[in-house]
């Protein structure tokens, strides 16, 4: 049977070593509605949790997959946001306790203010958290955050958590240009990321799906990288001119149709990468991904002058 939750074993760009990817939150919700969202906006908008994952069908699937994978690390990157699944503690335990591998998560902080989120995010070893901006008109303007949030509530949510944290953080910024670019949005995020001691700090372009938004120049990427530096000493400051967060990947755990949707489903694939999974079991992979489209099971998209694939 071919998975649901568990995908991989995946490269991702920020995170060393192989890591299979759970996919808690299968439906595409989220608190925020970023202007670049991967998947040009959640489908829903929503702070309310749920047990969206079935416990038991995503350990029978880790334990078929995860054995023959060789990966390092276990990794909630989901279809909508992997902290709305309010099974999140009980499979992370799990999930360490099975394979012994650290556990963490790519999330949206702006629920750290709530006791319940806290409470379960204290149980991952390492955290990607994605923090693009600390000016509030900005936030509104690219996050478009659910109306039940409050800023000020989501960024001290942010920093007491951080300190209560014993696993790593990263954060994750996108920036948008003539949005977030600005010598003093980036002094003030730089601050503001100062006080969460991230061993990392990723900058990326947008997925720009949208006709305003913009990718930053290679000045911006410069100007971000050298406040930061200056504001987070110590930290690792990685600039990347591409969205994509998803290196490579393996063929493990289904057919290679099941495996490219379960991918697709959590992250857009350039063509060359759909044709080499494809390419694993069928010969004629550019008349697979013509079908899949056809028959609307994935759509493409024009990003920078390529297509992306996604769900
Ligand atoms: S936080 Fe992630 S999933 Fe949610 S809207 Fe933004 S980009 Fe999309």
């Amino acid at each position: 049977m071919s998975p649901r939750y568990v995908y991989g074993p995946v490269l991702f760009k920020y995170i060393a070593g192989s890591t299979i990817g759970i996919n808690n939150v299968p439906v595409n919700v989220c608190p925020y509605a970023c202007v670049y969202c991967r998947f040009g906006g959640p489908k829903r908008i929503s702070i309310e949790r749920r047990p969206y994952s079935d416990p038991k069908k995503v350990l029978e699937e880790a334990k078929r997959i995860l054995p023959a994978s060789e990966a390092d690390k276990i990794i909630f990157f989901a279809s909508g946001e992997p902290v709305l699944d309010s099974n999140i503690r009980h499979l992370a335990e799990a999930l360490r306790a099975v394979f012994g591998k650290p556990v963490g998560a790519v999330i949206n902080p702006s629920l750290l203010w709530r006791r319940d989120v806290i409470n379960d995010l204290l149980a991952l070893d390492f955290l990607i958290l994605r923090v693009d901006t600390v000016v509030e008109d900005t936030w509104k303007l690219i996050n478009r955050p659910c109306k039940d949030l409050l800023f000020d509530a989501v960024l001290q949510g942010i920093r007491d958590f951080s300190k209560s944290f014993g696993g790593t953080i990263m954060v994750e910024t996108v920036l948008i240009k003539n949005v977030n670019t600005s010598e003093d949005e980036l002094h003030a995020l730089g601050s503001f990321l100062k006080s969460l001691n991230p061993s990392a700090v990723f900058i990326s372009p947008p997925y720009t799906f949208e006709k305003w938004v913009q990718k930053p120049t290679r000045s911006d990427f410069e100007l971000s990288q050298s406040i930061l530096l200056s504001e987070l000493k110590g930290s690792n400051i990685i600039v990347s001119d591409k969205p994509d967060i998803i290196e490579s990947f393996a063929v493990l755990g289904g057919n290679a149709i099941d495996i490219l949707l379960s991918l697709l489903s959590v992250h857009p694939l350039r063509r060359e990468q759909c044709e080499v999974l494809l390419r694993t079991e069928y010969d004629k992979p550019h008349e697979v991904l013509r079908s899949l489209l056809n028959r609307g099971q994935i759509r493409a998209i024009r990003y920078d002058g390529e297509t992306l694939f996604l769900i």
